[in-house]
């Protein structure tokens, strides 16, 4: 694909009269994706009323700050938070209230961070579960932002003592991160995270970047939540910040600091913006239905087929969604690993979410599929399983490599 796509005498700007697909015109690999709203793969679908907004706004002059605060009314509205603003993303979002939490709105204090950090408290508290890697580790957004990561607990074990005698007069915050990557057993759950550390004044961010719940979390005790543009949203790349005014004004403050480096556009927020509108008048029976059908109709695609065991689990932080849970054993010829590759190398390219391969099995996540797309991988599973031959990887032992990062380019 690589060498394909770097020799390519293609033009993203279609000829007069053509109407191919832009990935086919720039010889990219037209992906079918039942993996999630991944990064790697430009993290969602964008929805058509967020494209128009952002179409309309793209070619227009705007004051940035009237545009964040409209957007702060509507992510008010959704969330209940009081104000809120848009940025890069997610990460962007954890950095820029971190340093609002370490800064408050001194404005030279904004300016020299990362440095300096000792005139104020920045110490972070995060519980040991909690210090996921998303595609790159949530401590980092702390650390870009002049915070010192305090662990509280163990990986398996945090309670309330590990947390309240973390806090100090060094303490800036508490990060809590809601996600399928966290350990799932074990860890303090938000509220009483948050009555910990709201008894010492201690403000408490939670990282919800694909959270469906636009209010839970604000309900459940957090001053400030952040949530992916991009992911359940169906938005543009963007990074949504709600909660308490004055942590959302120190963190929309470090738009003349580090934040500098993670710009949003109007175009985005607007974007956005529409997002949040659309999302509100969705019709969410008819979004689950159709995903249901996809699951239904892959399970049963897999019944009967030697060493594959297909079930429909839910989602494990409890949004409303399901997955097919793909269990690939021996008998089949294939490893989940050696299965996943080679429904990624074949046409079209079927990317699953493999993140646990090693445990024998893979899911299928029905969010981001296009018309006709779940009978395509239907076919294709089916195409790659009963075929009397066997890939050479088939039986690959799943490894997270960084080979093919390092690679890039060329
Ligand atoms: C995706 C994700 C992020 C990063 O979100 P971006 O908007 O892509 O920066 C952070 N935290 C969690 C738990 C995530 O799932």
């Amino acid at each position: 694909m690589s060498s394909e796509a770097k020799a390519a005498p293609y033009a993203i700007i279609p000829a007069e009269g053509e109407n191919a697909d832009i990935r086919a015109r720039m010889g990219l690999r037209p992906v079918v994706n039942v993996s999630g709203t991944m990064t790697a793969l430009g993290a969602s679908i964008i929805g058509p009323q967020a494209i128009a907004a952002m179409a309309e706004m793209a070619p227009e002059w705007v004051e940035m700050d009237d545009l964040q605060r409209r957007a702060s009314a509507t992510i008010a509205r959704l969330t209940g938070g009081e104000a809120g603003f848009v940025t890069a993303c997610c990460a962007a979002g954890i950095s820029m209230s971190v340093a609002g939490c370490i800064t408050g709105t001194d404005l030279l204090a904004i300016e020299r961070l990362p440095d300096d950090t000792g005139i104020y408290p920045n110490e972070v508290i995060l519980q040991m579960g909690h210090n996921v890697n998303y595609g790159a580790p949530v401590d980092q957004s702390i650390r870009l932002a002049g915070g010192r990561v305090v662990h509280a607990g163990t990986v398996s074990a945090v309670q309330a003592h590990h947390i309240a005698n973390a806090i100090t007069e060094r303490t800036a915050a508490a990060l809590f991160v809601v996600s399928h990557h966290t350990v799932q057993y074990g860890m303090v759950p938000l509220s009483e995270f948050a009555e910990i550390c709201h008894a010492r004044d201690i403000p408490v961010i939670v990282d919800a970047a694909s959270e469906y719940d636009l209010r839970t979390f604000l309900d459940q005790g957090a001053d400030i939540v952040i949530y992916s543009g991009h992911k359940f949203l169906s938005g543009p790349t963007s990074g949504i910040v709600a909660g308490r005014k004055d942590l959302v004004r120190a963190a929309y403050l470090q738009n003349r600091g580090i934040a500098r480096a993670m710009k949003v556009g109007k175009e985005s927020i607007a974007g956005v913006i529409a997002a949040l509108e659309a999302w509100e008048g969705r019709d969410a029976p008819a979004i689950r239905a159709r995903e249901r059908a996809a699951l239904d109709l892959w399970q049963r695609s897999l019944t009967g087929i030697a060493g594959i065991t297909a079930l429909i689990v839910p989602d494990p932080t409890d949004n409303p969604l399901d997955r097919l849970e793909v269990r690939v054993a021996p008998e089949s010829g294939f490893t989940a690993a050696g299965l996943a590759a080679a429904l990624a190398a074949g046409d079209p390219p079927i990317i699953v979410r493999g993140h646990e391969a090693e445990r024998g099995h893979f899911y299928l996540d029905p969010c981001n599929l296009h018309d006709g797309e779940a009978q395509i991988v239907a076919d294709r599973l089916l195409a790659v399983l009963k075929s009397p031959d066997r890939p050479k990887n088939a039986m690959l032992k799943p490894r997270h490599s960084a080979a093919a990062a390092l690679n890039w380019p060329d």
